[in-house]
């Protein structure tokens, strides 16, 4: 008879384990906070159900744009991004959740709002790639790397939102 493995026996609880919090940076661009989109931004991420750790509504200075773009120096539109970036106060966020990094993409929608599906934030809520609304971070390494990037450690709150078994079982 063949030995049995362990890779075949199906561990509830180490699955769970495995799930990882993750934190991601999101910002209410300056046309959103133009446009008086910031309540209904934030509520959406509200009711999914993460954590709100972190916000402030601050003008971004040109060097911290250019840092947080700088992936993006190559292109064409750079110089206009960092204009519109720095045009108006952004509202800053991080927010914490098993699996939000990628959820808040899908909440957010493609990045030309033309593309993006009704229901999500760039659907509903812009018309154009060069006022999108909104950011998100597109990896939990960049999450970490862009809350680290907008926030002093102070700015961060650790706290235990009372609905969480609500949430998670
Ligand atoms: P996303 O914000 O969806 O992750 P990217 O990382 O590709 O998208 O681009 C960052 C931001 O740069 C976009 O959200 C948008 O504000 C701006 N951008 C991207 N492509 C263009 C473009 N073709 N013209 C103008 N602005 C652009």
């Amino acid at each position: 008879p063949r030995k049995s493995t362990k890779s075949h026996i199906f561990l509830p609880h180490l699955v769970a384990s495995m799930e990882q919090v993750e934190e991601t940076y999101i910002m209410v661009k300056p046309d959103g906070v133009q446009r008086g989109l910031v309540g209904e931004i934030i509520s959406r991420f509200e009711k999914k159900g993460f954590k709100l750790k972190a916000l402030k509504l601050f003008q971004c200075p040109k060097e911290l744009a250019e840092e947080h773009y700088k992936d993006l120096k190559a292109k064409s539109f750079y110089p206009k991004l960092i204009d519109y970036i720095t045009s108006g106060p952004v509202v800053s966020m991080a927010w914490e959740g098993v699996g939000v990094v990628a959820s808040a993409r899908k909440l957010i929608g493609s990045t030309d709002p033309l593309q993006a599906e009704p229901g999500t934030i760039r659907g509903d809520l812009a018309v154009q790639t060069g006022r999108n609304v909104i950011h998100g971070s597109d990896s939990p390494d960049n999450g970490k790397r862009e809350v680290g990037l907008w926030f002093k450690e102070d700015e961060i709150c650790q706290w235990t939102p009372a609905q969480a078994p609500w949430l998670r079982e």
